[in-house]
């Protein structure tokens, strides 16, 4: 009986653990599949002007549309490229994908606004990183003051030189950078002196509460005054209501992202964006 119930038990449990490795190193080599085939797709969610909602610039997110499982966002899968060491073949396609759109709104006589592009760690911390982007730029006819480049706190944490002539010779390429999420790593204050960042990205989740929440308001002010002082630019992410977008306002917030404006959208919706600003501007 032992031996029997035992056997019913492996038998209830082993196809879950089967399963579970077997689906994972499926999604791993259909990912790896996706990447070298150009497969991944990029959406733009605009970044706007408080005052008067005019975008100035857009963020590049990357997704995969499965073909089983439909669009897959990036934390379903980003997971699954770190693990199977594929986060510098996934960030070269979607800097690929990014140049393709941008020289086909060229030949289009589109006006496209520069791109902030998510870099990874294991990215930044190539230091061939710039060279390989400078090859992509030129094969597509484009020039680095086109694209700016976004980096987590976390990604530039480690104290190393070549990471800061990394960063210095993405800047060197025309590209500006920003730190993302900013509030939710551990970079240290003296650190982000010496690198060379033009902004600062608040993270959502200082966002979220504001202006009700009286320490996230607190946090985002005190944030406000220390890139001031750095001379830096601030970005909002994650606006969804106009209350929010009232106060970042108010308080002298350089620039604003979130659902209130767009969300993240595809290439021709983004380029219709433009095109609408550009024809009410003739
Ligand atoms: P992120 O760089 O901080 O990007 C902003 C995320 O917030 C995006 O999620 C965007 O869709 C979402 N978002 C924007 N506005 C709002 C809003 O008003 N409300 C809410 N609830 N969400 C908003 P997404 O596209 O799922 O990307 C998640 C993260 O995945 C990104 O966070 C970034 O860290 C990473 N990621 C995305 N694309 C890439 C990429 O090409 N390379 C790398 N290395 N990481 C990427
Ligand atoms: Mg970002
Ligand atoms: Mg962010
Ligand atoms: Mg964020």
């Amino acid at each position: 009986h032992a031996k029997e119930s035992g056997r019913a038990q492996m038998q209830a449990f082993r196809p879950d653990i089967h399963s579970t490795a077997r689906s994972r190193f499926v999604l791993e080599s259909e990912l790896r599949h996706a990447i070298q085939h150009n497969q991944l797709e990029v959406y733009y969610q605009p970044i706007v002007e408080p005052h008067n909602g005019e975008i100035v610039s857009n963020e590049a997110l990357v997704r995969w549309n499965h073909p089983v499982r439909g669009w897959m966002s990036p934390i379903e899968f980003l997971d699954v490229a770190r693990n199977a060491g594929l986060m510098q073949d996934l960030g070269m396609s979607v800097l690929r994908r990014v140049c393709k759109d941008r020289s086909e709104a060229k030949r289009q006589g589109i006006v496209m606004s520069t791109t902030a592009i998510n870099l990874s760690s294991e990215q930044v911390m190539d230091a061939r990183l710039p060279l390989r982007i400078q090859d992509i730029l030129d094969e597509y006819g484009l020039s680095g003051d086109q694209l700016e480049f976004e980096v987590t706190e976390d990604a530039i944490k480690g104290d190393s030189k070549s990471l800061q002539a990394t960063l210095n010779e993405l800047v060197n390429l025309g590209s500006r950078l920003s730190i993302d999420d900013f509030g939710t790593g551990y970079s240290s204050l003296s650190r982000l002196k010496h690198l060379p960042f033009s902004k600062l990205k608040i993270d959502r989740s200082f966002i979220r509460e504001i202006p009700g929440d009286a320490d996230d308001c607190a946090i985002t002010l005190s944030i406000l005054g220390l890139a001031r002082g750095l001379g830096m630019r601030v970005v909002a992410e994650g606006v969804e209501t106009e209350e929010q977008r009232q106060w970042l306002t108010e308080q002298g917030c350089d620039l604003l992202q979130g659902y209130l404006f767009s969300k993240p959208v595809p290439i021709a919706t983004l380029l219709s964006y433009d095109d609408q600003l550009r024809q009410s501007a003739l």
